[in-house]
């Protein structure tokens, strides 16, 4: 099969978060498949010094954007046993010092620099000699790729490719004053809440909702959960109009990067079988981050965006109070000012007990899931979490809010002690995360179930060989439809 990928973010070239993970490993699992697969991303600040080996493809974009054109070119990079990527520059648009915001301030332009970027995307799809058999879009950045290529079905393209679009986080809709549906070049009947308009406005995500022929989530849970009021912010009456044409499927883990056994990032090796490693990764996480060294201290850690999303609130309410018995606690994050206040200030109170790292840390991202014996993720939602399936594998007990993939991907203690693979708690509150942490602390004394519970953490498999087959069984559902 052929298959077009786009996204505004892909791991190794650009990433905020889950979405670039997910993007770049299902590339490379298609392509192991036996797949083609073409990936379309923007051509970020940075990318060109640190890959040399793109080429400039001799394509040249000259598309509407309202009352202007606006060009752009293609560059590709093609990789053994990799997705072949596709560059979009426009440098007046990704030639930026950041992704989508900077000095936590939006760019003004997000509406226009993504309209532009799926207009790209389906220029692609709808000229290139390359024809594919299902454009795969993600998120609310190339949202709107599904309403063009049904716009563009009525306007001369014959027979254009089903369209599937994927959700990796609802609460992030590409939300725009309804002047810049102008961009689109839609006609007005568009502009209707059938389709992109939301209370007068534009809104991206719900265009691709609409109109994709396979609307996937990144799990099951997830899946269910939007349908609701509750979670569904503000879209779940469409959700629930399409349901049957709505599929959560997990996100896989890239296990060659996110493993124990050879990772650069890591002072030592570790295996399932030989989990003494783990200890020296520890010792060496506590030393480096200036807190106490000992095997004994129970050491808990987070790798976050400091969003709302992350349960932040609630994370520095039980952690206020639980701090004062004997373990620690790591964080590496950044996002909003207020919390990364809240959490420096935890570290002002608790000095040989917490460590703030504020920033992005790729190297530290990997030693703090080896180092730590828990790994804290309270999430008021989750679509998928990609951090508790790392903190699995490298067999760091994952202590997490039952939402979303982190229910569908944790075994928790007290419901199934056996098979137990982690710790769950339900209620969205500091007193049942405290509670929760507090459980850790008993297994954490229980060595041998402690121990017991580490190996099948670190035995969960969530590749992407499964994960695969379900987006290529939903593909072929969709292929039969155009
Ligand atoms: P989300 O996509 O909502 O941010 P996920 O858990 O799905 O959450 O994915 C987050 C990804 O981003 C993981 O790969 C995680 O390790 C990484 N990450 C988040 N914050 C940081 C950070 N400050 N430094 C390094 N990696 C980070």
């Amino acid at each position: 099969m052929k298959i077009l990928l786009a996204s505004s973010e892909v791991y190794p070239f650009s990433k905020t978060g889950g979405l670039a993970d997910m993007v770049g490993a299902l590339g490379r699992a298609l392509v192991k498949a036996g797949h083609e697969v073409i990936i379309v991303t923007p051509l970020y600040r940075g990318i060109q010094a640190k890959y040399p080996a793109l080429k400039k493809v001799d394509w040249e974009f000259d598309l509407p954007l309202g009352w202007r054109r606006i060009k752009a070119g293609l560059w590709e990079l093609k990789r053994r046993r990799e997705a072949t990527i596709y560059f979009v520059d426009q440098p007046g648009y990704f030639d930026r010092a950041g992704i989508y915001l900077e000095n936590n301030l939006s760019y003004a332009d997000n509406a226009e620099r993504y309209i532009f970027f799926s207009k790209c995307v389906v220029n692609l799809a709808r000229y290139l000699p390359w024809r594919p058999d299902v454009v795969h879009v993600h998120d609310w950045q190339v949202a709107l790729v599904p309403v063009l290529m049904a716009h563009e079905k009525g306007a001369g393209w014959g027979n254009p490719p089903p369209a599937c679009l994927t959700i990796h986080n609802l609460a992030y809709q590409g939300i725009f004053p309804g002047e810049a549906f102008e961009l689109t070049d839609l006609p007005l009947e568009y502009f209707q809440p059938g389709a992109v308009e939301y209370f007068g406005m534009l809104n991206c995500l719900k265009g691709g909702i609409a109109y994709a022929d396979l609307i996937t989530t990144v799990s099951p849970r997830y899946a269910r959960e939007i349908c609701t009021e509750e979670l569904g912010c503000g879209l779940d009456g469409l959700l629930r109009q399409r349901q049957d044409r709505l599929i959560g499927i997990l996100n896989g883990v890239d296990y060659s990067e996110w493993n124990t056994n050879k990772n650069k990032h890591l002072p030592k090796a570790y295996t399932v079988g030989r989990l003494a490693g783990k200890q020296v990764n520890k010792l060496e996480l506590q030393k480096q981050l200036g807190l106490p060294v000992s095997e004994a201290i129970p050491l808990f850690g987070t790798i976050s965006r400091l969003a709302e999303q992350k349960g932040v609130d609630i994370q520095l309410g039980a952690l206020a109070e639980m701090l004062n018995t004997n373990m620690q606690f790591v964080i590496l994050g950044s996002g909003s000012p207020e919390y990364e206040r809240g959490y420096r200030d935890l570290a002002r109170r608790f000095p040989d007990k917490v460590s703030v790292t504020i920033g992005y840390d790729e190297t530290l991202a990997h030693r703090i899931e080896a180092g730590c014996d828990f790994f804290l993720m309270p999430s008021r939602f989750e679509p998928c979490g990609l951090n508790q399936m790392y903190s699995l594998r490298y067999g760091t007990i994952p202590v997490v809010r039952a939402t979303g993939g982190l229910d569908d991907s944790v075994v928790d203690w007290t419901q199934n002690a056996a098979q137990a693979t982690g710790i769950k708690f339900f209620d969205y509150s500091a007193r049942s995360l405290a509670r929760a942490i507090r459980k850790s602390l008993v297994l954490y004394n229980q060595t041998e179930l402690f121990k017991q519970c580490q190996k099948n953490a670190m035995k969960a498999d969530f590749s992407w060989d499964k994960t695969v087959e379900e987006y290529l069984k939903a593909y072929q559902s969709i292929q039969g439809l155009k």
